[in-house]
Formats: structure tokens, C-alpha cells, sequence
């Protein structure tokens, strides 16, 4: 019997809640292309349906909760979806499904039936649903924002369809088929050679008092260490060696997925690119220490504990420069 790559998992009993990372949903790709047993699935009474719209998502309110998961005659209420998307199922069998609607469409049913309608990085950030359907909401997210912005073929320019259970667009013109792309992002902590020290950048985004790792897209025909290395020198001026990868998060705004990694830094002059940072500097595990406590005599912070930026500098601090062995 096939097993559960879900129930094979050991990182998910670690205590490292980075948000959108960790689903419980096995993917079950071999039922994608199965349209008859997809549909079955759909009108199964186990079956959830998380609902996209636009860029955010749709939740039921419950008094001060919010709940974002609808059963299939709710979501059928709505009407046409102009998307749908397989998810996977649950370990009980129970399907998962995402769904994208029109905000047309939502707008004038939100004020009758308890619906609100919150950007997914708000409900990660403010815990304001159980952390278990953050994975599915960004799958569902990424997937369902792909398909709105691909609906031409890249080849041909006819119209495409949405196959394979949603995983998939066809164009029958060409003939050729389109795969939701995911988009790798290097997010990296550059440690000086005592181990004693790293650097953090502020973007123009950031909140006044929040530093960061740096991060860049890395480009084709790059690997993670040399997009590591070349990023890290095109910020901040500084050329590092040895690079190991952390961990990673995917990362739905759009389709991101963030490759977390350190940097042995060999120079020690920073140059700031002013067009893609606003300052960096260094800071010493001391600092870092009271920056992630919020106890810092000038009030700075490190990113929220949703994202790996944070458990890469809590890392750093922890283990010091094992980081990079
Ligand atoms: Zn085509």
C-alpha cells in the first residue's frame, strides 16, 4: 500500500510555525486528472471548499470568529466559480478543494450571511484562523491567482482551459500545456567571519522599526548559492563564500517560495544599493537577542514569527555560527 507522505513528515512536530508551510493535505495528484472521481469528491459531504476573491479570502463570521472553510452546498450557493482547484484530502479521506470567485459576485451577498472578506497576510499575521488552513489557503491562493493571469497561451495567444484537476492549463490550439509556476526568492543571513555578527537590511516597505535578511529573485540559470552570493553583493557591497540552506516558505503574493539561507561574509565594508534597500547594517547576536524579545533601547524589531526571516535570525542567534557548518 502507498504510504502517506503527510504521516511521513517529522518536521511537522516542530515548534517553528512559519505560516502557509506544513499542510496536512496529501496532494493525492494521481486523482487530478480523474474528472469522474473530482467530481464525485465535489458533492462528497466531508468536502471543504476554501474561497478566493480577488487577491483575498472569503470567511464565515461566528460572532469574533472567523471560519474559512465552506461545505459544498454553501460554496454551491454562490454560484459559478470561474476557478477550481483539487487541493488533496485530509488523512480521514475528507476532499479539500479551492474555489475563486468575482468580487461582483461576493459584494452584495456579504452583508446578509456573516461574510468578511481579509487579505491572507492579515490572517496570518493576527492568528485570526487556526493555523492549520494557512498551507491550503496559499496553495489555493497562488494557484487560483495563476490561472487569472494565464488565461492566454504564452505560444499561440489562443484562449487556455484549466485541466488536471486544476494543476494544469491546455491550450487546444497549440496543443501545448501550462503549469502553475512558483517563483524562488533567496532570503539570507550574511554572517561575518567571528560568527559574531550578520547584517540586516530595511526596505522602504518596512515598518519604521523592522530589519531584516535580505532577499532577492533568483534569475535563470542561477543556483541558491549563486543568487545568494550575488544578491547579498548587489545590496549591501559584500562578497561571501560558503552559503547553507535553512529552510524554506512559500510565500502566495504572488507565487513565491522563500529559500532561507546563511552566507559567510568575507569582506566587511558595507555599500548600500539605495534603489533596492533603504540602509543596512551589521548587528551582533546581543542586539538580535533584544531586538527578538522586543527589548531593544531603540525600539527595533526583527520580522514577525510567521516568517522565516524571523527563525533565520532566532537561528543565528540560538546556534551561533553552527549555522554555518
Ligand atoms: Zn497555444
Amino acid at each position: 500500500m502507498r504510504q502517506s507522505l503527510v504521516s511521513l513528515r517529522h518536521d511537522l512536530d516542530l515548534p517553528i510555525p512559519y505560516a502557509y508551510a506544513g499542510s496536512r493535505i496529501e496532494r493525492a495528484a494521481a486523482l487530478r486528472g480523474d474528472g469522474t472521481a473530482l467530481a464525485a469528491l465535489m458533492q462528497d459531504a466531508r468536502a471543504g471548499f476554501y474561497v478566493i476573491v480577488g487577491e483575498a479570502i472569503l470567511l464565515k463570521k461566528h460572532g469574533e470568529n472567523l471560519e474559512p472553510l465552506f461545505s459544498p452546498a454553501e460554496a454551491c450557493a454562490f454560484g459559478v466559480a470561474h476557478d477550481k482547484v483539487f487541493l488533496g484530502l485530509l488523512s480521514d479521506g475528507a476532499p479539500r478543494f479551492g474555489i475563486a470567485l468575482d468580487t461582483e459576485v461576493i459584494a452584495p451577498q456579504q452583508s446578509g450571511r456573516n461574510l468578511a472578506v481579509i487579505d491572507l497576510r492579515s490572517l496570518a499575521a493576527q492568528g485570526a484562523v487556526a493555523a492549520v488552513h494557512l498551507p491550503p489557503l496559499a496553495a489555493a491562493k497562488a494557484v487560483l491567482g495563476w490561472h487569472a493571469r494565464h488565461r492566454f497561451c504564452p505560444n499561440c495567444a489562443a484562449p487556455t482551459k484549466s485541466a488536471h484537476g486544476g494543476w494544469r492549463r491546455d491550450c487546444a490550439a497549440c496543443k501545448a500545456e501550462h503549469f502553475p509556476r512558483t517563483d524562488p526568492v533567496v532570503i539570507m543571513l550574511a554572517v561575518a567571519g567571528t560568527g559574531e555578527r550578520c547584517v540586516l537590511g530595511r526596505s522602504p516597505r518596512f515598518p519604521k522599526t523592522m530589519w531584516s535578511c535580505l532577499a532577492g529573485f533568483a534569475e535563470p540559470g542561477e543556483s541558491i548559492e549563486e543568487a545568494v552570493r550575488r544578491e547579498v553583493q548587489e545590496e549591501v557591497g559584500l562578497a561571501c563564500s560558503r552559503v547553507r540552506y535553512f529552510a524554506s516558505q512559500p510565500w502566495p503574493f504572488p507565487s513565491s517560495l522563500m529559500i532561507g539561507c546563511y552566507a559567510r561574509a568575507v569582506t566587511e565594508a558595507i555599500v548600500t544599493d539605495k534603489s533596492e534597500i533603504e540602509d543596512a547594517r551589521w548587528f551582533d547576536r546581543e542586539e538580535l537577542k533584544l531586538m527578538l524579545t522586543r527589548q531593544h533601547p531603540d525600539g527595533l524589531t526583527t520580522p514577525p514569527p510567521i516568517s522565516v526571516a524571523h527563525h533565520i535570525v532566532r537561528a543565528f542567534v540560538d546556534w551561533g555560527d553552527s549555522v554555518l557548518r
